[in-house]
């Protein structure tokens, strides 16, 4: 099995939410061999399976909260809209893995992490912002991904567009204060 195969299956399953049943089907493989097939893909993706459960639990969680506002369609285009965000906060470009080691290890008592009396779990992970939060609606042209401390620090009494115009310095102050921090864990790690 290739590794472009292993992922359509595993897109299938775990984003498009097909039925081992219809995937059999789909492409021919005997029930068995999908069954086991899924065991082994979810510890060879991992982390793309983790990211897949979070997304689904906020998905699920939004669309509750905000019923008609939240206009994805459905799952897969949640998650279509995620990954072309790439990972990184949409204001201060800092990278979700970054941000994430720094906060975990500060969680830790880690004193090259970032820590606070305010962290929880939630820090960690980019968070969906709304550009224009006055409308208050969830689709692809309204939100982009932001790390916790630009979503704090912008809060909702200015736009995204003079949120990057007039605070451009800080955001980039902000990128260089996480690579500093990131770059003195990784070598305190490697000694
Ligand atoms: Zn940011």
């Amino acid at each position: 099995m290739d590794d472009r195969f292993k992922k359509q299956l595993f897109h299938a399953h775990f984003v498009d939410q097909k039925r081992f049943s219809e995937i059999s089907k789909e492409y021919k493989l005997e029930r068995q061999v999908v069954w086991k097939c899924y065991y082994e893909l979810k510890i060879e993706f991992e982390s793309s399976y983790k990211i897949i459960r979070r997304l689904r639990n906020l998905f699920s969680k939004k669309k509750s909260l905000f019923g008609s506002k939240f206009q994805f369609n459905d799952f897969p285009s949640f998650y279509l809209w995620y990954q072309n965000q790439g990972e990184i906060c949409y204001y201060c470009k800092s990278e979700q893995f970054k941000i994430s080691l720094l906060v975990n290890e500060g969680l830790k008592k880690n004193s090259l992490g970032l820590t606070s009396k305010r962290f929880d779990k939630r820090a960690q992970n980019l968070e969906i912002e709304r550009k224009d939060s006055s409308s208050n609606i969830y689709n692809e042209t309204n939100c982009v991904l932001a790390c916790y401390f630009c979503n704090n620090d912008k809060s909702d009494y200015i736009s995204s567009e003079e949120y990057i115009k007039f605070f451009q310095p800080v955001l980039q102050a902000r990128k260089s204060f996480f690579d500093f921090k990131y770059s003195e864990l990784i070598k305190h790690q490697k000694k």
